[in-house]
């Protein structure tokens, strides 16, 4: 944030006019923003009824119109010289007067010419009358009224635009008015969209709560995230869906109607780790609504998948049925529709939360030294999806709709978008058309030994970041950096497109 004296720097004219006139205090020029903003001391205010009428319209427009009210426009004299209304001695030579405007938000204000049509009528005066200059043109200063404020900045945030309106015009919105249905919709939306339920402490009295901000959030303190300084990470936490809770308080009728869209079967509940979903289930006060996870979203990393199944990866890979929870997912009797989504494994792809690999010699303990530096860390991201699905099969084969989403290859999906679909189909004949052997498939990856371990990638692109020639955290963080159809080729001007490419040099450079 630049200092005073830089902020004034390239100010339009409109602008810079005003602090020439009015110059801000000298000993105040090296103050950053957060300590000094720019303060108008003008002339003292008059007795102008030009001035009256225009604070008059733009409270008035306010009431209809939300852009006007959020902006918070205020004007001020200019100069000291006599208000252009009514026509005297004193203003007959000077029909234009110079007026600071400015919306809230703005720390500059910019200066406006106003003039007054038919000065000598004995009519009362009207805004129709009032004439501003915008870039060399008169208009009607309603016309201009409308268009002055920042619709794009002041929309950023709708709901506190639409707050500050109604305080103005003493309007409500009738939302029990509306039909039941559309009701729904909206309460779905205030409680987030996506509910990310969590337990609230872990003491006495703990019970499972819709969700807030600080849990179950993957940029939620607990998680930890490089790629994201805890500025940017702040950011990015709100960014995730969570209620607001003011909603409760409004009437019984409402309380009801968010309790039954919160914890109904239509609102699908997330979880990003297996220690959220675990103490969610295993909660003794569960939520009173008894189908209250008929559709449940699991975006786990590979960590958060094994942990899950009870995958151990020492001395080779096994599945220790103490350590899985998946009998608590089989325990949900109401659960019709699954999500499972994988992860980018380009982002955070050098967290040992993500990739059981990654800390293997370090776990293993100092009795093996370090017997396993040097070795293969990054599983093929196709593969390791793949056997994670294989290890899932006979747990969520039951399950009427299972959706894959996420980073996952497209040959992967479409392979277990058919064998699911046909074994639940045909899951009470004696006999499968998928032609899917789980025994055999679980036998040659449990017998794969530690030197094959994490299976290798022969990706087009690879699933290892770290061998990438082309990376960049930005870009590799995106959704479309997962090469889903594995149409990568060498040749850089054909993929990654050259949009990107561009934006990583300039990255790069700065
Ligand atoms: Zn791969």
């Amino acid at each position: 944030m630049p200092q005073l004296h830089n902020r004034m720097k390239y100010l339009p004219w409109t602008q810079r006019f005003i602090v020439r006139l009015y110059p801000p205090p000298v000993n105040k020029l090296r103050a950053w923003k957060g300590e000094y903003r720019y303060q108008l001391k003008g002339p003292p205010r008059q007795n102008d009824p030009v001035l009256r009428l225009i604070h008059r319209t733009i409270k008035e427009v306010s009431k209809e119109d939300m852009v006007v009210s959020a902006a918070g426009i205020t004007v001020h004299n200019l100069s000291p010289g006599p208000p252009i209304w009514p026509l005297s001695l004193k203003n007959a030579q000077c029909p234009i007067k110079l007026y600071a405007v400015k919306q809230w938000f703005e720390e500059f204000p910019s200066v406006l010419p106003v003039s007054v049509i038919d000065r000598g009528s004995p009519f009362p005066l009207t805004v129709d009358k009032i004439l501003v200059e915008v870039e060399g043109k008169w208009k009607p200063f309603k016309e201009w009224l409308s268009e002055f404020p920042d619709r794009e900045w002041l929309l950023h945030k709708p709901h506190a635009a639409q707050r500050k309106w109604w305080t103005k015009n003493g309007k409500a919105f009738p939302i029990m008015q509306l039909p039941k249905e559309l009701r729904e919709i909206i309460l779905k939306y205030v409680l987030g969209g996506e509910i990310r339920p969590h337990v609230n402490h872990f003491g006495e009295g703990r019970r499972v709560i819709l969700g807030t901000a600080s849990s179950n959030n993957p940029y939620s303190g607990d998680i930890s995230n490089w790629r994201h300084g805890s500025h940017e990470r702040k950011k990015l936490k709100k960014l995730i869906p969570h209620p607001n809770y003011a909603i409760f308080c409004v009437s019984k009728t409402i309380y009801e109607e968010a309790m039954y869209v919160g914890w109904g079967p239509d609102a699908r509940k997330h979880f990003i780790n297996p220690e959220y979903l675990k103490n969610v289930l295993l909660c003794p006060t569960p939520p009173a609504q008894p189908n209250w996870l008929t559709k449940l979203k699991l975006e786990f990393s590979i960590q958060g998948y094994f942990s899950l199944l009870g995958v151990e990866i020492f001395p080779t890979m096994w599945i220790d049925e103490s350590k899985s929870l998946m009998h608590l997912i089989k325990g949900i009797k109401t659960l019709v529709d699954l999500d499972l989504q994988f992860n980018n494994p380009y982002e955070n792809y050098s967290k040992a939360d993500r990739n059981p690999w990654l800390n293997l010699s370090y776990n293993m303990g100092p009795q093996f030294g370090n017997q396993y530096d040097g070795t293969r860390r990054v599983p093929c991201h196709k593969i390791i999806a793949d056997w994670i699905l294989t290890f899932l099969f006979p747990h969520i084969k039951y399950i009427p709709r299972i959706r894959l989403t996420g980073c996952i290859k497209t040959c992967v999906l479409k392979k277990w978008d058919y064998i699911l679909l046909r074994e639940y189909i045909e899951r009470k004949w004696d006999y499968r058309t998928h032609g899917y052997d789980w025994g055999r498939e679980m036998e040659l990856i449990m017998s794969l030994p530690q030197s094959a371990l994490p299976p290798q990638c022969f990706c087009p692109l690879s699933c290892d970041a770290r061998e990438l020639e082309y990376r960049q955290d930005v870009w590799l963080s995106m959704p479309d950096s997962f090469d889903r159809d594995d149409e990568y080729t060498s040749d850089m001007d054909v993929w990654p497109p050259s949009w990107l490419r561009y934006r990583d040099s300039k990255i790069r450079r700065g």
